[in-house]
């Protein structure tokens, strides 16, 4: 698994896959802040082909926008509508495209729940929708652990949270996701890139063998 990240085909991104359409599957990557979902998305995007989509993690365009960080209640709900909103567009847009075999999402609309300053029932009536409609937009969610040290994976300016906050947050993220059937769990490894390999292993699992094929040439 180890040698996924020696055996990239860097920059390729071109597979012969024959489907002109193919049935597109969502599936969430997520994680605490500082757990290594960001490289495994950058990984991802060099390593997969062109039908393989990348939604950009709306938590980050609101903010990154300009959007005010707020610690009171109202607050913290008017950024969770915000992202929310914003996920469920970002996903129309990518859906939009119907080449993709697989989007993959930087995080996925639960993942509001974590932040949600209320009970699970007041964030399901907020968005008039239920834990199961929400779970059913994924065919699998993968998760990338945070690990118990700050091994300082990411620095993202717009992040302020702390280790503990961070393992926090990762602890909520895996509660805002247990129910669903496939949560596939990244767990923090002995070393980053082995951490990066099995992300990027579980992830090919899920691409469908007309877009495999590419990737089994790249290996040695
Ligand atoms: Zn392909
Ligand atoms: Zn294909």
């Amino acid at each position: 698994m180890s040698n996924v990240a020696s055996t990239l085909p860097t920059g390729s991104h071109a597979c012969q896959c024959p489907k002109v359409r193919h049935q597109t599957k969502r599936i969430v990557l997520t994680g605490g802040p500082g757990g290594g979902k960001t490289a495994v998305l950058e990984m991802a995007r060099r390593y997969f082909c062109q039908h393989v989509a990348i939604a950009p993690e709306s938590a980050s365009i609101v903010f990154g926008g300009g959007f005010p960080r707020s610690g009171s209640p109202q607050g913290l709900r008017a950024a969770q509508r915000a992202i929310f909103h914003v996920q469920d567009a970002l996903e129309t847009v990518a859906l939009e495209s119907r080449q993709s075999a697989v989007i993959l999402c930087d995080r996925g609309t639960l993942d509001g729940l974590a932040y949600w300053p209320g009970s699970r029932e007041s964030f399901f009536k907020e968005f008039n929708t239920s834990l199961e409609q929400e779970l059913s937009r994924y065919a699998a969610v993968v998760h990338v652990e945070v690990p118990a040290l700050a091994w300082g994976y990411e620095k993202n300016s717009i992040r302020n949270e702390s280790v503990a906050q961070a393992r926090a947050i990762d602890e909520r993220i895996a509660q805002a996701w247990r129910s669903h059937p496939r949560v596939l769990t990244v767990k923090a490894q002995a070393g980053f890139l082995d951490k990066l390999a099995s992300a990027i292993e579980l992830l090919r699992e899920e691409i469908p063998p007309c877009c495999r094929n590419h990737l089994r040439s790249a290996r040695p």
